[in-house]
């Protein structure tokens, strides 16, 4: 999501007739988009900010903005700290970024914190409305859904993003068949809880006196009609909620060919006792279940979470409890995480705050076993023929080509297919983080 915004304030300010540039030594404007879910990423803005502190006195006229959840959250002390900045945005902010930086040219440094997004008729607030400079020519993140009505207790979300607000239907799907004009061919539909889609629309619809508002879950209809729409051969999204996972968005999976086989199913905790103090709204047996539903509708799923060690209060026995979950699952890859306390969260008061060795314990075992899963399940597609969309040539070695299969699984093999282009790969090797193979047939695009 914070990608994305930064794709939007690109295409803002390019918008703007500003254009990007290769070397920072080159650059009028630095925008640095942060983002505050965890403390790395916190720290890591005022290391930025002193080494740029030299980099804007290096030239007159450089100006430095500050935007993002951390921006929206800290903004006091980002001034404090770094008083050399020139403007300061929250993220319902993002598409003010080229005024403030004028009038910051003018009148000094500014501050801009909505703290609500605001609803104007373009839809401005959904990140995708506006230009966007993508960063690939074949692929788009579209926004369905910002903020988030939850109250996980360990997450910083609802407090720097607000409210859930869905974007209209028909919008999302005119921006899809927009992009599939311009070549797209996969996109990913990206919100806090996809699964929640429409809910505030249909309750608006029927407020407004429409008792014919419909009550069937919108987010499957949405994976039908952004699937059906001509050009886009794959369809991702992100993240959907297992309390709010429903029968029809696994049959609108299976039964919409774009859509990949691949469902990424936040986990965060296998122990009941850790759910219930995050809020969840699940049990692991119901996350379980759900699951095998899930596995049922379709056929070769890739499984996919997020999980979160040494929330406080979690003893070893809940952390078995993570770990057999995770056994039991067999994920193909997840995103691990140590708990990293946000200050303003309900968790971040809690007394029984885990010990730092202990989280690293935890998390290096986890990780183990994670890795030795995701071998698993990558070595059972040796000698399957995947479907890869390619990316471009690989990061270490330019005459091998990179990619990513239905099921998101990065492939390397020699090629000479362009970017953006599907090829049929057969797998010869795997470890536990890639693929490799060779081309097995002609191009399927
Ligand atoms: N809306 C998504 C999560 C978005 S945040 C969902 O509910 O699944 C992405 C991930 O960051 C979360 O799934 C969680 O695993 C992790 N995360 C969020 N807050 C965290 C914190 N305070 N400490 C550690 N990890 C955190
Ligand atoms: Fe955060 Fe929970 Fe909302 Fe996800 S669902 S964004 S974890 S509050």
């Amino acid at each position: 999501m914070n990608e994305h915004d930064s794709e939007r304030i690109a295409g803002l300010l390019a918008a703007d007739g500003l254009t990007p540039v290769g070397e920072q030594g080159d650059a009028d404007v630095v925008v640095v988009n942060t983002c505050c879910i965890r403390e790395h990423a916190d720290n890591r803005l005022y290391g930025n900010l002193g080494w740029l502190k030299s980099w804007k006195a290096g030239r007159d006229g450089r100006q430095i903005v500050v935007a993002g959840c951390l921006a929206q959250k800290d903004r006091d002390e980002v001034r404090a700290r770094a008083p050399w900045v020139d403007v300061v945005m929250g993220t319902h902010n993002v598409h003010r970024a080229a005024t403030l930086l004028e009038q910051a040219r003018r009148l000094g440094p500014v501050t801009e914190i909505l703290e609500e997004a605001v609803v104007d008729e373009d839809h401005a607030m959904f990140p995708s409305a506006l230009p966007v400079r993508r960063e690939t020519s074949y692929n788009a993140w579209v926004t369905i859904q910002i903020g988030c009505d939850n109250s996980c207790a360990f997450c910083i979300v609802p407090a720097v993003r607000g409210k859930e607000i869905s974007r209209p239907f028909g919008d999302i799907v005119d921006e899809v068949t927009r992009l599939a004009g311009e070549g797209v061919t996969e996109v990913t539909l990206l919100g806090q809880n996809v699964n929640s889609y429409g809910r505030d629309l249909q309750l608006e619809a029927r407020r407004a006196g429409d008792a014919a508002a419909r009550v069937r879950p919108m987010f499957a209809d949405l994976l039908g009609a952004v699937g059906a729409v001509p050009g886009i051969r794959r369809v991702r999204f992100t993240s959907p909620h297992p309390k709010d996972m429903r029968p029809e968005t696994l049959a609108a999976m299976a039964d919409t060919n774009a859509v990949c086989e691949h469902l990424h199913y936040p986990l965060q905790s296998g122990s009941d006792r850790v759910l219930a103090a995050m809020h969840r709204g699940y049990t692991a047996q119901r996350y379980l279940d759900r699951l095998k539903q899930a596995r049922a509708a379709v056929d070769d799923l890739a499984v996919t979470t997020d999980i979160i060690v040494g929330f406080p209060g979690e003893t070893e026995a809940d952390f078995q409890q993570t770990m057999e979950v995770v056994d039991a699952v067999g994920y193909d890859h997840a995103f691990t995480f140590v708990y990293s306390p946000r200050r303003g969260t309900e968790a971040a008061a809690m007394a029984e705050q885990v010990p730092e060795d202990v989280k690293r314990d935890r998390i290096t075992r986890l990780v183990d076993l994670v890795q030795r899963h995701a071998a698993a399940h990558n070595a059972a597609l040796v000698g399957t023929v995947q479907e890869v969309l390619v990316e471009g040539p690989s990061r270490t070695d330019p005459s091998t080509l990179r990619g990513r299969t239905r099921g998101n699984k990065t492939t390397l093999f020699r090629g000479d297919a362009a970017e953006g282009e599907l090829a049929l790969v057969e797998i010869l090797r795997s470890t536990s983080q890639t693929l490799g193979g060779r081309p097995a047939v002609t191009a399927a695009a």
